[in-house]
């Protein structure tokens, strides 16, 4: 992965916009829940970025994803490519460099499409937890 372009680092992102999604920490074990709630900058409908080139402006904590990084990022979906490929695993067939697709991940149910709720609607976020996503 660290020889991959910039160009060639962002098409392997799947789009499944699960990343985007708030996370809870629990403080005794460390572990991590998913919430069906996305940040703010997520479109629902699309499951992309809303400004994905000056993300950082509206989201600061938004992490920017590198090669370095993806081992240490265990809250990384299962179904991240880029935790895959880390580890030397096969892409999935639904996954866009695969089939050819940009929807096939959507078709699949892989993404977060019709599945999460916005910031301002959701209220408190222990209520939203859910399992799907890891
Ligand atoms: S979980 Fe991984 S593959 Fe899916 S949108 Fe986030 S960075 Fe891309
Ligand atoms: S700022 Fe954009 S890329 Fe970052 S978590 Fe929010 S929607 Fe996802």
């Amino acid at each position: 992965m660290n020889e991959l372009s910039p160009a060639e680092w962002e098409s392997l992102c799947d789009g499944c916009g699960k990343c985007c999604l708030h996370k809870l920490e629990d403080e005794d074990s460390g572990d991590i829940h998913y919430t069906n709630v996305a940040c703010r900058l997520l479109n629902p409908v699309t499951c992309a970025c809303k400004d994905y080139p000056n993300r950082r402006d509206h989201v600061p904590d938004c992490v920017q994803l590198d090669a370095g990084k993806v081992d240490s990022l265990h809250w990384l979906p299962s179904t991240c490519a880029y935790r895959l490929v880390a580890a030397g695993k096969p892409l999935p067939w639904w996954h866009p460099l695969v089939s050819g697709n940009r929807d096939s991940v959507h078709q699949a149910g892989a993404s977060v499409r019709g599945r999460c709720v916005t910031e301002s609607r959701a209220g408190p976020l222990d209520r939203h937890i859910v399992t799907w996503p890891a």
